[in-house]
């Protein structure tokens, strides 16, 4: 069974319909797909109707933006929560309202640097995602001809420390944890290591994250080297949190992040589906249907 737990679409960042996702899912191979846009659960009902007519099982997840008390950004993947519960929705409207809040300003300083965008521009490149950042900024800056690609323009004026780079809120990662736990769903932090959002996760630090209720880690990841795989590989043995192997896949959005270049083992995924319905029974949210709802495994 070839099971890949993180995708994006064009709902936020990537650059496919949720139904073109699925159908490249399909194509790729995969048996499960794994949907978990930015901060938003508007892609699930799309990609679940995709998923009936290609025989895909989705895991409808969402893909958090959370920091640490040292404000520094994590990741962290959320399958199967009850995406109308209070609290979460409230943690998402002040981190959607954050995403855009920014934008006018990351466009004013790429005009003193002398890109000529404006905020229409980059509008014009979000179409109604439900989740806008800095991937449109990058958009409308290669749509105007001044870098090639979504990655240059995240090399040279995107990434924290460069001239465009502004902030945004994120909510703390532990509150986090608690909010998807009681919104019936399981967590696992996206590319702990990750070189495009470098953390500080040390081995102590995801024990902790474990006791307030982690689920798992992403330990097969195109930003992880071999080394820092097998390293997060143990660690996640060492302190029983499920391991995972996703894409990360973003359409055209990200080079080398193919559809299925990495993959999760089937026993992972039952672990983490048993933790998702284990918190499903203890809070009584109304979770959305598991990957198999719609098909057995097989
Ligand atoms: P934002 O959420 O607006 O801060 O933008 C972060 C998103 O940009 C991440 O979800 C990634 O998909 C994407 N991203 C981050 N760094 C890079 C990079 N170096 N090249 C391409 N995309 C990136
Ligand atoms: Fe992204
Ligand atoms: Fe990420
Ligand atoms: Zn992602």
């Amino acid at each position: 069974m070839r099971i890949d737990l993180h995708t994006h679409t064009d709902v936020s960042d990537g650059t496919t319909s949720p139904t073109q996702l699925v159908r490249d899912a399909a194509a790729a191979g995969l048996d499960v797909l794994g949907l978990t846009d930015h901060d938003t659960a508007r892609g699930w009902d799309e990609a679940a109707a995709a998923a009936r007519e290609e025989g895909v099982a989705l895991v409808r997840g969402m893909e958090l933006s959370t920091r640490l008390d040292d404000g520094r950004g994590v990741h962290l993947l959320a399958y199967l929560p009850d995406p109308t519960t209070p609290g979460l929705v409230a943690e998402l409207e002040r981190v959607l309202g954050g995403r855009g809040g920014r934008v006018p300003e990351m466009v004013a300083r790429l005009n003193e640097h002398g890109m000529a965008i404006t905020v229409e521009d980059v509008a014009r490149q979000a179409g109604d995602t439900a989740a806008l950042g800095r991937p449109h900024v990058a958009d409308a800056l290669v749509a105007a001809g001044y870098v090639a690609h979504r990655d240059d323009a995240f090399a040279a004026w995107l990434e924290a420390g460069r001239p465009a780079y502004v902030g945004r809120y994120a909510a703390p990662l532990t509150r986090m944890i608690g909010l998807v736990e009681q919104a019936g769903g399981v967590t696992v932090i996206a590319h702990p290591w990750g070189r495009h959002d470098p953390s500080s996760l040390p081995a102590t630090a995801l024990a902790e994250l474990r006791d307030a209720g982690l689920g798992g880690i992403e330990v097969d990841h195109q930003d992880h080297s071999p080394e820092q795989r097998r390293e997060l590989r143990a660690i996640a043995d060492d302190l029983d949190l499920v391991r995972t192997g996703s894409s990360d896949h973003h359409g055209e959005g990200k080079r080398d992040h193919d559809l299925g270049c990495n993959l999760t083992d089937p026993e992972q995924l039952e672990r983490l589906l048993a933790r998702a319905a284990a918190a499903a029974a203890r809070s009584g949210a109304a979770v959305p249907p598991g990957p198999f709802a719609d098909q057995p495994p097989g």
